[in-house]
Order: structure tokens, then C-alpha cells, then sequence
């Protein structure tokens, strides 16, 4: 039965852990179709569902990351 694997592959670790889009987001005042998140402004399309790409003083980022 192939086609279970492929079912549970989205929902599947490590692939749910390495894309972290649950955050926090808001649409610019000057474009409503662009997002950003909410603590560290930086657009969506930038953050690209990495935790990484946020700023580093980012507060979902150090909420998520743990203290080094
Ligand atoms: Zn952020």
C-alpha cells in the first residue's frame, strides 16, 4: 500500500518541523495582498516558511527556537 505513505508525508517529521508558517502574520497598510510577521515585520514571502529567516531578536523565533 504505497499511496499511505504518501498521504502522511506532509504531516510526517521532520518535513512539518523544517516549514514553520503558524506564526504570528499581519498585510501591509500599503499592500493587502503581502504579509508579514507580526513581531519582526519581515514579509512572508521572505521568511519562506523558515524559522531562520526571521530576525534574530525575532519573539516567535526565540519562542520556538531553543536557548542556546
Ligand atoms: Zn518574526
Amino acid at each position: 500500500m504505497p499511496t499511505i505513505d504518501a498521504v502522511y508525508f506532509y504531516s510526517r517529521s521532520p518535513y512539518k518541523e523544517a516549514f514553520d508558517i503558524d506564526f504570528p502574520q499581519e498585510s501591509l497598510e500599503t499592500d493587502m495582498y503581502k504579509h508579514r510577521c507580526l513581531f519582526c515585520k519581515v514579509l512572508t514571502t521572505e521568511i519562506n516558511g523558515f524559522l531562520e529567516n526571521h530576525k534574530a531578536d525575532c519573539e516567535y523565533r526565540l519562542s520556538k527556537l531553543p536557548r542556546i
